[in-house]
């Protein structure tokens, strides 16, 4: 489908608003006024004449609407933001879908609502979510919960706080639904790449403990993501442990948190390590609880392994567990869903996250499948029910996020009991500070205080990149010692570094 952007230079936000509507379309943006193209195709425009005239029109389907709408002149924020406007009303018209967030298309609606709540108070940061961005009541209250939620959070961080992020991008096999950068260690090549690769690892552990000594910045949480960082040994685990215990200063770290990620590779050895590293939270991840469905989507262990692998973190003593689950998987009704939330609850896990199914390009399930985005209802009524049941519970929702290409516009959200939150998960989505990220894909987040910048430094991608450019790594994460000296420099100036 054709997106016709003419006058203005707000693409990004147009193209947002078109993909809540037409999630599965191909979208192809045109900045010249007219083609001759008649087939469907959505024209948005700016005109300055005196005031400002934003127009927006939708030709889908074989049927049409258009709307348009006129201020005095303003600034691009407000222009761009009259214009979606536009677009979303006829949008909504056209196609009599009403998205849950409104034309709310950012990726952290929790950040904005601690921004708003911060600017203009709770009342009229709730009147905005409902007023100005047509957010439903339901996601207004959910965004108000996990902003207050995490008051306590925000209060304890520190100018001098950071986190560390160690990538394992390597999982037993590939999920059809996964787009995430991650080799399937039965592949004879990525387990030639996994010695050397844990050899860097250690290497750049030890180089960003360093740096965090010398820039005298405060430990608050580890994390280990993936991919599945499971899948590593109880001895590769206890060395990697080992080195972050014996490079950075651990006296401050409030938490740590492994991925043991799928059922297949979880065992009592490795569990044993992670306690005896004094880890309190591991996360296990059925993502469903019906055999039938973990086949479908290519996960190698049945729901009896996850229940299984849940009981032996239980017994071994990790103060959290957490459970992932996804609505919309491929072939899974609603009550399947429900009853794998209740399975969840049932178990006790102490932290239940439920994300919303994104099915990214490079997926198998869209590259070799071709399977497209479910548009009706099924994953909402889930998240629904989730929502409800959860809260029934005792759960609190306390982060939150949305993902591009996500069924039904939904949200993932992350529920705990009180007191089992997940601190690193809350200090990422709302980017309250530096988190230095380690191993293939992981990216450095840098942030000072007070300041709403974030510097970015991508380590390599592929662990046989990372492997063989490594020097060249380190190198890139000097930055990191730039980044604060600037930042200390200008304070001293009594500026604002990076604005
Ligand atoms: S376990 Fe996660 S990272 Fe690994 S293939 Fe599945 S979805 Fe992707």
């Amino acid at each position: 489908m054709k997106v016709y952007i003419l006058n203005h230079p707000f693409h990004y936000e147009i193209e947002n608003i078109c993909r809540m509507f037409y999630p599965n379309a191909e979208l192809k943006l045109v900045y010249a006024a007219d083609d001759g193209d008649t087939g469907d195709r959505i024209v948005t425009e700016l005109v300055k004449q005196g005031g400002y005239h934003y127009k927006a029109s939708a030709f889908v389907g074989g049927r049409t609407c258009e709307e348009e709408l006129t201020s005095e002149p303003c600034s691009d924020k407000q222009a761009e933001y009259e214009l979606a406007l536009c677009l979303y009303r006829a949008l909504t018209r056209l196609t009599g879908v009403t998205p849950v967030w409104g034309m709310l298309t950012g990726v952290r609606p929790s950040k904005l609502m601690n921004t708003l709540i911060h600017e203009m108070g709770e009342e009229n940061a709730q009147a905005y979510f409902r007023q100005k961005l047509f957010v439903s009541e339901e996601r207004t209250r959910l965004a108000l919960a996990v902003a207050n939620a995490q008051r306590e959070i925000f209060e304890q961080n520190t100018p001098e706080s950071f986190s560390l992020y160690v990538s394992i991008p390597f999982c037993p096999s590939r999920c059809s639904y996964c787009s995430f950068v991650s080799h399937s260690i039965t592949n004879s090549n990525a387990k030639k790449l996994l010695a050397p690769y844990l050899e860097n690892l250690k290497k750049e552990i030890a180089a960003a403990g360093e740096t965090a000594r010398q820039l005298g910045l405060r430990l608050e949480s580890v994390y280990f993501g993936g991919g599945t960082p499971g899948i590593l040994t109880a001895e590769q685990t206890d060395e990697l442990l080992t080195a972050i215990q014996t490079h950075f200063d651990c006296s401050t770290c409030r938490e740590v948190t492994f991925e043991g990620g799928r059922a297949d590779v979880i065992t009592r050895d490795k569990l044993l390590t992670l306690k005896a590293h004094r880890v309190d939270r591991v996360s296990i991840n059925p993502q469903t609880y019906d055999d039938a469905v973990l086949c479908a989507i290519g996960r190698r262990h049945t729901a009896q392994q996850a229940i299984d692998a849940f009981h032996l973190a239980e017994e071994i003593g990790f103060r959290t567990i957490n459970t992932d689950l996804i609505a919309g998987l491929p072939g899974e009704a609603v009550s399947g869903f429900c009853a794998s939330l209740d399975q969840a609850v049932a178990l006790g896990s102490q932290n239940i996250t439920v994300h919303a199914l994104a099915l990214k390009r490079s997926s198998r399930l869209v590259a070799q499948e071709n399977a497209d985005l479910n548009t009706d209802d099924t994953a909402r009524q889930m998240v629904d029910y989730a929502n409800r049941t959860l809260r029934e519970k005792g759960y609190i929702p306390y982060y939150m996020y949305r993902q591009s290409r996500c069924v039904g516009n939904l949200e993932n959200v992350g529920w705990c009991l009180p007191g089992h939150e997940c601190l690193y998960n809350v200090y990422m989505m709302e980017e309250l500070h530096t988190v230095f990220g380690v191993g293939a894909g992981a990216v450095t987040r840098l942030k000072t205080p007070g300041v709403n910048y974030i510097e970015r430094i991508f380590n390599f991608k592929y662990p046989y990149e990372y492997n063989s450019r490594f020097d060249e790594l380190l190198l890139r994460k000097q930055r990191i010692s730039g980044f604060y000296r600037e930042y200390h420099e200008k304070s001293r100036e009594g500026g604002e570094a990076h604005v």
